[in-house]
């Protein structure tokens, strides 16, 4: 949130509503979020409060009843369902909760087929497949199956499937919430490390308060409010 660079991601007084019966629930209330380049944010409050539906605006996946959301200097909430996929696919990568690789796919063919289809080559996307395995600590486990794999690194699957398209944003729901603590912070250590490498600008859904302090700063939701964005201002050496 430094005042020197433009934030690659910007949501701008972004309300959210769903058709509830007759009425319609505030799943976003007016809310303002700015990130960097390099910052990683995470994003607390209880269930319900509006988190996931943040995240899905941010993604593109969702648009929201006014506000705007900017992406690397593109406003989305203008632009034509087609140009929304293409800029979601060039600038957005979604980690959520569950990897949802495929059972029948190796660590790299998960990664492989997404660039594929991006239009890559196949023999670019195996290289940046094995670069990227490399980076997430499985590239002695390319070739195995989802199966064959722990909850904790089939987590560093979907990072790593999520990193193929060199996103400028990436939006992650829970990555932890299926695994044990230990796995959980090498987890978000290793968000940490990709949003400091890539320059990517992070949001990070966690219900562990205690990973927190890895980030640069905690937003907090409530009833679709967002208080403003805090430093955690980590003391050195934290990370
Ligand atoms: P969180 O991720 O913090 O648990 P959500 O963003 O999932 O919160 O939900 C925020 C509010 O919006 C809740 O009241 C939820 O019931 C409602 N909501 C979320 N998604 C939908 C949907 N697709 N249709 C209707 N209401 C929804
Ligand atoms: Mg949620």
């Amino acid at each position: 949130m430094s005042e020197l660079n433009s934030p690659v991601l910007s949501l701008a007084d972004v309300t959210l509503e769903y058709p509830d019966g007759d009425g319609t629930v505030t799943a976003l209330d007016h809310v303002t979020i700015n990130v960097d380049a390099g910052e990683m944010v995470s994003l607390v409050g209880p269930s319900g409060s509006g988190k996931s539906s943040l995240l899905a605006v941010a993604a593109t996946l969702v648009k929201p009843t006014s506000g705007l959301v900017t992406i690397d200097g593109m406003e989305a909430t203008g632009l034509s369902d087609k140009a929304l996929t293409t800029l979601r696919r060039d600038k957005v990568g979604i980690i959520f909760q569950q990897p949802n690789l495929l059972a029948s796919l190796t660590a790299a063919e998960q990664l492989i087929i997404g660039d594929h289809l991006r239009g890559k080559s196949l023999r670019a996307a195996a290289s940046r497949a094995a670069e990227l395995l490399e980076i997430v600590g499985l590239a002695d486990s390319a070739r195995k199956r989802p199966h064959q794999l722990s909850g904790g690194q089939r987590q560093r699957v979907n990072i790593a499937r999520a990193l193929m398209g060199s996103p400028s944003v990436l939006l992650v729901d829970e990555p932890t919430a299926a695994l044990d603590h230990e796995r959980s912070e090498s987890i978000v250590r290793l968000l940490r490390q990709v949003t400091d490498d890539f320059q990517v600008a992070t949001v990070m859904v966690t219900h562990d308060t205690e990973f927190v302090p890895l980030t640069d700063a905690v937003a907090t939701m409530r009833d679709g409010v967002l208080a403003a964005a805090v430093s955690t201002m980590s003391p050195v050496g934290a990370r």
